[in-house]
């Protein structure tokens, strides 16, 4: 029987402690379980357990990478994890490279199974807590998780939409080393009540500069699309999450400068950035 399977299957027998424990534990490590949390005063010892939402393009890589190395938990990409098993010789490596080949989604089911196999793996070396990003992507696999674990807090980034589009078709690759940058520079003046909002470009080195690609995918059409499927698959999950008063939504009001210390502030960690700052 399949991990997520046995999942599913408890999740559905009960939403009991020990009805999930006694399948599940077997997939997700003990230290995450729902049923051995620690006090919240023990919150800083077990690490925080957040979730970031938000659109492709919207930067929540960047973000969540940030908090985790403040907070000391790992930020764990659903998407790094399957490109890291497409290039292992891992039990899912052939079935994932079938269907990413064919262009169809990588099932709730191979998520999952990447996903706690990471969480033991990093449970079996010691970390504790995780900031996820990239999953859940559907109400099943929110569901799942809600069975499993005890999610804290869900961030949900939102930018405006022309300045997302703006963003995704700045987007730039150098073909050499792989670098990311991004060649679009927003500079929009407040107007009729709306805030403006000013984001710099991120811009290559010299020796990148020339060697510059998008992404094919990058088309305005592809990306307004992408937006299109995102909004329509993440609605229900942000409901799920509002709807038990965890979701934290943040309209990020610029670029990273701009932003950093305001998010910080939402989410209460405005005093560790301080003494972060004033111990570097
Ligand atoms: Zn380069």
């Amino acid at each position: 029987m399949s991990a997520s399977i046995r999942l599913l299957r408890c999740l559905k027998a009960s939403r009991a402690f020990s009805a999930v424990t006694t399948e599940a534990a077997a997939q997700f490590p003990a230290s995450l379980m729902r049923g051995s949390l620690p006090a919240q005063s023990d919150m800083k010892e077990r690490g925080v357990h957040w979730v970031f939402l938000g659109c492709p393009g919207v930067g929540k890589g960047t973000y969540a990478s940030r908090l985790s190395q403040l907070l000391g938990v790992p930020h764990i990409a659903t998407g790094d994890l399957v490109r890291e098993e497409l290039a292992s010789s891992g039990h899912f490596a052939q079935e994932l490279a079938d269907i990413v080949n064919k262009g169809k989604l990588v099932s709730d089911e191979t998520i999952i199974n990447l996903l706690s196999k990471r969480l033991e793996s990093g449970a079996a070396k010691g970390e504790s807590g995780f900031i996820l990003d990239g999953f859940p992507r559907t109400i099943r696999q929110a569901e799942i998780l809600d069975g499993v674990t005890n999610i804290d807090l869900v961030i949900n980034l939102k930018l405006r939409e022309d300045v997302l589009l703006e963003k995704c078709l700045g987007r730039r690759i150098c073909s050499q080393c792989g670098g990311n940058f991004n060649v679009a520079s927003i500079d929009i003046k407040e107007e009729n009540g709306k805030p403006g909002i000013y984001m710099e470009p991120l811009l290559p080195p010299s020796n990148c500069a020339s060697k510059l690609i998008s992404r094919a995918d990058d088309t305005e059409e592809v990306v307004k699309e992408r937006l299109r499927v995102y909004q329509a698959m993440s609605q229900p999950v942000e409901e799920f999450y509002r709807s038990q008063g965890k979701l934290l939504e943040f309209h990020l009001p610029g670029g990273i400068p701009e932003s950093w210390p305001k998010l910080l502030k939402a989410l209460n960690l405005d005093d560790s950035h301080e003494k972060r700052s004033a111990a570097a």
